[in-house]
């Protein structure tokens, strides 16, 4: 069982240099429309994570073409920039959310980026995108205390929830870090399921709390993108992975 999903991260309005994006985790909203342009042009349709979990607990296989998109830590150019190029497209997505710093900056990094605010928050719900915590001030979980993890996890839920005004059951790990202890606190705080990185197993059954995702790069093409949309991509990023090639770009 695999449903591709895709891993955003920021988006600037103009192509990204050092300056504007030090950690490499920022795509231009042309890329972004490229991206999704090629995907709609070739016949693939997104699908909402919510319902994901309940589709792998019923083995439910995801029909072909079909993708999700994700976009973590919540930067206000989610609103801003990439739901104008989803509607295009009649795509939706889903967005994980540091809700201790909202209406904030990401304090986590370099302080220097827009987070949502509660509103907006509000605004990406009534349009359909899909919202999940992903702890409320985006720690390194396998390395703070337990008690601190499970506050960490569990308030991202609640503060979601009195938020949005309606239940959150998915969650992302911060950095994709994540033990089994880890995962048991996120099932312990009601989530249904939680979504790591490229490190993680290839079945999305084998673990409902470490569901594999493919992470999107600054300088992606569309090409690079079809190809992470596709079923055989994790073994693919595996065996470069094995041979020393890399293999996650
Ligand atoms: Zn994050």
């Amino acid at each position: 069982m695999y449903l591709p999903i895709l891993t955003y991260h920021r988006l600037l309005a103009a192509d990204p240099d050092h300056a504007a994006d030090p950690k490499r985790i920022a795509v231009s909203q042309a890329q972004f429309r490229s991206h999704l342009g090629w995907l709609a042009r070739l016949g693939y349709h997104s699908v909402s994570l919510a319902d994901y979990p309940q589709q792998i607990r019923t083995r439910q296989r995801p029909a072909p073409k079909t993708f999700a998109l994700t976009f973590d830590d919540g930067y206000e150019e989610v609103l801003t920039l990439a739901l104008p190029v989803l509607k295009e497209f009649g795509y939706t997505a889903t967005v994980f959310a540091v809700p201790g710093q909202m209406g904030g900056s990401n304090a986590w990094d370099d302080a220097k980026a827009r987070l949502l605010s509660a509103d907006q928050y509000r605004r990406l719900d009534k349009a359909g995108v899909t919202i999940g915590g992903h702890t409320s001030s985006h720690v390194h979980l396998p390395q703070v205390e337990a008690s601190t993890a499970r506050r960490e996890i569990a308030d991202s839920k609640k503060r979601l929830e009195e938020v949005l005004g309606h239940p959150v059951s998915i969650f992302a790990y911060p950095y994709g870090e994540s033990t089994p202890d880890v995962e048991a606190l996120v099932r312990e705080a009601g989530f249904e399921a939680a979504f790591a990185t490229d490190r993680a197993p290839r079945d999305h059954s084998e673990n409902l709390f470490r569901i594999r995702r493919a992470v999107v790069f600054p300088g992606n093409t569309a090409w690079n993108i079809l190809w992470k949309a596709q079923g055989w991509y994790p073994a693919y990023q595996d065996f470069k992975r094995r041979r020393g090639e890399g293999g996650t770009r």
